[in-house]
């Protein structure tokens, strides 16, 4: 098809040869070339007006007829026209699509705009929320539910955390918010009926608790006959039923201290309550951890240094950071070799106070670390078992350090050695009265 410009081109041509000759012929050649020019103006001023007629005030979906150039673009724009009707059929299947995608999910899904107000929201959000489709589209959505938490934790415009709150439409119901940035400045609210999930994590605690709490008194008596037993010096046992009776005293202490520790985990998941706000003096407490390791040091020629700032104190619940810092002194001495060094220090900068043990044992595999503070996590069963491991201490720590507010960061090299190191905010520590 040759190019429409040229035709049109050749065509005015044409007009105005025309022109000239005959205007030639009559004597006025340069009047009826004006007469062709005005002609062919008024032809297109007449058909930009019938374009912008159709594009302004159009009802017709087709564009009016037209001969020439006018006709070829008012062609193009009927294609597009075309084109752009075929994109947005396509489109607004896809958005009713996903909009019965979103309407049946079980997840009750709120779109915010930049303002907090409800722009849309599903069937499950009625029924988890109470939100109505005709009452509160364009309400802000903290005027609707009115938990305090809940106004905090819109406030945040990306929560890291999801937030746990009762669901405003049932209270026997347990929902789980998430809110992700959405489109342009808008935001889409997630929550998720956990009601069930709890339940059953519940279930699990509360079984682990009576077990180990069933557990403790049998073993308590089997521990102290096993101890009567060995420590009976008139008594004269053949070897092996010796060896037997001190393995047997051994296991049970094991399984004395696997049920401590479960026990003590059990407490810190159940306790919704903020620790005390006591001030803890770590130097002394660290005194004490050190009296009781001390045999095992001295038995495996080890050097350990212990480095606090004295008055230098933490607040929170004395029993709970007793556990943290001798699990973690205990851990490092037990799993650094014989002759190895361990140092401890207990300090405070501006960011807040530090509790830092460092050994140069034999360090910890990297993909071993983001797993370490699982219960019953070990990097060698069998190394754990043999120092009297529960497989429970880090998971201890990781708990209390969180009831703390504190945070703990772990670096090793494998073969050179570990380092632990609990951080607590300045608001979580009093300062020696001296600085
Ligand atoms: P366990 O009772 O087995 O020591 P923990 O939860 O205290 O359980 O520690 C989990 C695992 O982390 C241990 O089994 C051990 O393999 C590893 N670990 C902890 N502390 C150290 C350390 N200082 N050096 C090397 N490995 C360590």
């Amino acid at each position: 098809m040759p190019n429409p410009w040229l035709r049109e081109l050749r065509r005015v041509l044409l007009w105005l040869l025309l022109a000239a000759v005959v205007g030639l012929i009559a004597g006025h050649p340069l009047s009826a070339i004006l007469l062709v020019l005005a002609v062919y103006f008024a032809w297109h001023l007449r058909s930009m007006y019938r374009l912008h007629r159709w594009l302004a005030h159009g009802h017709s979906f087709h564009p009016p007829e037209a001969s020439g150039i006018w006709g070829e673009v008012l062609d193009q724009l009927y294609r597009r026209q075309v084109r752009h009707r075929q994109r947005k059929r396509r489109l607004s299947a896809l958005i009713k699509r996903f909009q019965a995608a979103t309407e049946a999910m079980p997840d009750a899904t709120v779109i915010l705009d930049k303002f907090g107000a409800i722009e849309w929201f599903n069937a499950a959000a009625e029924q988890q929320l109470g939100l109505q489709a005709g009452r509160d589209l364009g309400q802000r959505l903290i005027n609707l539910i009115r938990q305090p938490e809940f106004r905090e934790f819109l406030e945040v415009a990306s929560p890291p955390e999801p937030l746990r709150m009762v669901a405003p439409a049932d209270p026997g119901m347990t929902l789980s918010v998430r809110v992700v940035p959405y489109g342009l400045n808008q935001r889409l609210l997630i929550a998720r009926d956990i009601t069930e999930q709890l339940r059953v994590e519940t279930m699990r605690r509360d079984f682990v608790a009576n077990v180990s709490h069933e557990l403790r008194t049998p073993l308590t008596v089997v521990n102290g006959f096993l101890e009567t037993l060995n420590d009976d010096e008139e008594a004269d046992y053949p070897p092996h039923l010796a060896r037997s009776l001190e393995l047997m005293q051994n296991q049970t202490l094991r399984m004395q201290h696997l049920v401590e520790d479960l026990l003590l985990l059990s407490r810190l998941e159940n306790d919704r309550k903020a620790p005390p706000h006591e001030c803890v003096s770590v130097s002394a407490m660290l005194a004490m951890i050190e009296e009781a390791v001390t045999p095992l040091v001295e038995q495996k020629h080890q050097q350990l240094s212990i480095a606090a700032e004295p008055g230098l104190c933490l607040y929170g619940a004395e029993k709970e950071l007793y556990s943290v810092f001798s699990n973690l002194i205990t851990n490092a001495v037990r799993y650094t070799q014989d002759g190895g060094r361990i140092e401890v220090r207990w300090y405070h900068d501006e960011k807040g106070s530090h509790f830092d043990v460092q050994d140069n044992g034999p360090g910890i595999a990297p993909h071993h670390m983001p797993r370490l503070t699982e219960r019953f996590y070990r990097v060698d069963s069998g190394r754990s078992r043999d120092v009297g491991g529960t497989g429970l201490g880090l998971a201890i720590v990781k708990h209390v350090l969180s009831r703390h507010q504190g945070q703990l960061r772990i670096s090793s090299t494998l073969n050179m050695g570990s380092r632990f190191m609990c951080d607590f905010p300045n608001d979580q520590t009093e300062l020696p009265p001296s600085s």
